[in-house]
């Protein structure tokens, strides 16, 4: 392509309204356009990386046996009427009518639409296992849009709907797909980790996510550095007890005053004791109105999924208000403690280790200082309620936790029989018997990967893609042309030969300044830069350079083509193609 020929402009100026570096990029680079809250235009160039994801993931969807369908947007009300599905999505279901006053939905996801199908075609386990994908246009009402592409509310999704006749099969189909994922995002030159994750209100068996590590990820993971290559979403990474019994109480039990220290920080800071020698009481709501109390070590954060799913709280997890707790236990919260507490209380492994530690005194302006489980209070139900921090063991048995940041850009999901019993989508077994079929499901965020790869691989003067995903190969860059028709003539040359050897390049033929041309060669961030200039034709060279270098090399001019391809074959993150 000729970037003469191309409308689109490039910016020097970062968009205020783009908080995260990889939606900054996209818009100075012209790789998508805002057109109202979380909804996109993807331009020429940002299309092409758009597509070469779909092309890697096409292909290993193909390779795994998957069948390729392509199902509509917009979905009839009943069928989301069936799976009960219409009642418990929230507001993110667009829902909207047509002419003839029907409920339609513009689909967030296609489980629905795809066991209808499979109701209908699928009658004898003979059919099965089966597995349909498609890559197709999704529109969620985000509450919170944000970040371009990586969370928008229209965004396109492959997603992956797998059949079985038993739970066995569906085993086996979720592992083919795990290694399919694992195959994609290998050749997409991303580093990445699946993980395992909470299986939601689905409640099904098993469960991964596929997470870009990034610093600007929204999902917090907990990552083992030993051989049992442990890794989970936060949400679900367990908090194992402490190995080691519980010191013996040293100290008496004493009441302090506290005037005003209400949060744990001025609390530890007042009392001089560090933040881990405090206990922290959170007050949430029980699924029958009343409040329950979660103690955690003060340097600890509650885990909201383990809370949620604790005998008694309600579900989704609701912090108590103000009035509540006060009405449940006739203290202010700030200085709640468990010593004649009149509320349920379970506390969290690490809590329960403490001894002579801090708490409030469940009366205003006062803590407890001394305090020993058993001795000053009975030792309540102990549960795993907190969120693991660094240096954690693993759960996974070998290795130390860390905690790292990622973009979920895969999900996989054993669904079980939900969606199948709804709308019951049954097959004949061998003995001629119905047999509700058992179910997987496979997301994709296809959109979100472009975004995701380029937070992974920028640097201060713009974007650096990984080879498989970059818009072009090569950016050929011919140094004031219209003053040197020689650089014209070789730059026309070289454009056709490499394009007829098979590199996609981009003929920066702009009546511009070198500047400026060098500029937006780094903010499009293309692997391979070729510079083509009076100097360097007069000493039969080129001038290359690779966008992960620093430094230029100089080609003999007749190598071009042989070096580049050595260079593409000696890129991990191009050898793949
Ligand atoms: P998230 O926790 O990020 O909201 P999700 O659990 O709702 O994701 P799934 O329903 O599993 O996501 O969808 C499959 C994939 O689609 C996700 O792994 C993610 O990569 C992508 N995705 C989900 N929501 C969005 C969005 N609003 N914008 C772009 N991609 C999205
Ligand atoms: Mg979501």
């Amino acid at each position: 392509m000729r970037w003469s020929r191309y409308p689109i402009n490039t910016t020097k100026e970062t968009p205020s309204e783009a908080e995260v570096i990889s939606h900054q990029l996209m818009l100075r680079a012209g790789l998508i356009r805002r057109l109202a809250a979380g909804i996109y235009t993807w331009t020429p160039f940002g299309l092409r990386s758009l597509r070469k994801v779909e092309r890697i993931i096409r292909e290993e969807m193909d390779r795994a046996g998957a069948l390729e369908v392509l199902m509509p947007a917009v979905q009839p009300a009943e069928l989301w009427q069936e799976s009960g599905r219409w009642e418990q999505y929230g507001p993110e279901l667009l829902r909207l009518k047509d002419r003839h006053q029907r409920d339609f939905v513009i689909g967030p996801t296609h489980e629905e639409v795809i066991t209808d199908l499979a109701r209908r075609e699928l009658k004898s386990y003979r059919q099965l296992p089966a597995n349909f994908y498609q890559i197709q246009v999704k529109f969620r009402d985000e509450i919170r849009p944000r970040f371009g592409v990586m969370r928008g509310r229209e965004f396109i999704m492959k997603d992956a709907y797998s059949f079985h006749a038993s739970q066995e099969s569906l085993q086996e189909g979720y592992d083919a797909m795990r290694a399919a994922y694992v195959r994609m995002f290998t050749r997409m030159g991303l580093e990445f980790r699946p993980v395992k994750a909470d299986t939601g209100s689905i409640g099904g068996t098993a469960s991964e996510e596929f997470q870009v590590l990034a610093d600007s990820g929204e999902d917090a993971i907990a990552v083992s550095d030993g051989a049992d290559h442990y890794a989970a979403n936060l949400e679900l990474a367990p908090a194992l007890a402490p190995a080691a019994a519980r010191a013996a109480p040293s100290a008496t039990l004493a009441k302090v005053a506290t005037p005003g220290k209400r949060s744990i920080e001025d609390v530890a800071a007042f009392l001089n004791v560090a933040a881990a020698q405090t206990l922290k009481l959170l007050m949430v709501e029980s699924s029958d109105g009343g409040v329950i109390a979660i103690a955690v070590r003060g340097d600890h954060e509650l885990n909201a999924v383990k809370a949620q799913k604790l005998p008694g709280v309600a579900s989704p997890l609701r912090m108590a208000s103000r009035e509540a707790v006060l009405a449940a236990t006739g203290c202010e919260p700030g200085f709640l403690g468990p010593i004649g507490l009149r509320c349920p209380v379970y506390a969290d492994h690490a809590a329960l280790a403490l001894a002579d530690f801090v708490c409030g005194a469940n009366e205003i302006d006062h803590h407890y200082t001394g305090v020993n489980w058993g001795r000053d209070v009975p030792q309540p139900q102990a549960v795993d309620a907190r969120n693991v921090v660094a240096g954690d063991p693993s759960p996974g048995g070998a290795g130390t936790l860390a905690i790292r940041r990622g973009i979920e850009v895969g999900h996989i999901f054993q669904l079980g029989r939900k969606y199948s019993e709804a709308l019951q989508a049954s097959v004949l077994d061998e003995s001629g018997k119905p047999l509700v079929m058992f179910m997987g499901c496979y997301g994709i965020g296809v959109t979100r990967i472009v975004a995701a790869a380029i937070e992974q691989n920028h640097d201060a003067a713009g974007i650096i893609w990984p080879e498989p995903l970059a818009p072009f190969d090569v950016v050929l860059v011919p140094l004031n042309a219209t003053k040197a028709p020689k650089v014209q003539e070789l730059s026309e040359q070289l454009y056709a030969e490499l394009t007829a050897a098979g590199f996609e390049v981009l003929l920066d033929d702009r009546d511009a300044r070198p500047g400026v041309k060098f500029a937006d060669a780094e903010l499009l961030g293309l692997p391979h830069r070729i510079v083509v200039s009076e100097r360097g034709i007069d000493a039969g060279q080129l001038e290359y350079r690779h966008r992960r270098a620093s430094e230029n090399e100089h080609w003999p001019m007749q190598e071009v083509i042989a070096r580049l391809r050595e260079r593409r074959r000696d890129d991990p993150q191009g050898g793949a193609r």
